[in-house]
């Protein structure tokens, strides 16, 4: 049992130390700290998640611009412009050859009025939807479709 404290060497600078202490006095380097092994694993870490992050991204990308796997799926100009008002819900999905997706349903006193909505062929974004009110067309809408 000394009167000294106890020492250690710097790993950095190899400097006797306090073998308390977290930061060297002589090289002010932080003694817990892995340097360069940790610089590197966390450099790894970021470089997966961006990996990861972009994936995932584009997987979103692309769904949003094919909106859906089935090229039949899709509805064209020429399909959406056989589609008149009056028809039902069922003429409508056999001219498209899908049923679309009911974006909006609503009931109220009687009347049931659904919107349909078709991914478009053009661009991304492109779409087409149908208003069937008590499952008679009455309203379409199309963006983008060619
Ligand atoms: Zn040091």
């Amino acid at each position: 049992m000394g009167k000294e404290a106890k020492t250690k060497k710097c790993k950095f600078c190899q400097s006797e130390i306090n073998s308390k202490a977290k930061v060297c006095p002589v090289c002010k380097r932080n003694l817990k700290s892995h340097g360069c092994l940790a610089g590197i694993f966390s450099f790894i870490i970021v470089i997966a998640g961006i990996l990861v992050i972009g994936t995932v991204m584009n997987g979103g990308i692309q769904k949003e611009v094919s909106g859906v796997a089935d090229k039949s799926e899709y509805i064209t100009l020429d399909e959406y412009n056989q589609i008149d008002t009056g028809m039902t819900y069922e003429e409508v999905q056999k001219i498209v050859g899908s049923a679309g997706t009911i974006s909006s349903q609503v009931e109220s006193n009687g009347y049931k009025i659904i919107i349909v909505t078709w991914y478009g062929n053009g661009t991304a974004g492109s779409n087409a939807n149908v208003t069937f009110t008590n499952d008679s067309a009455t309203a379409k809408a199309q963006v983008g479709l060619k």
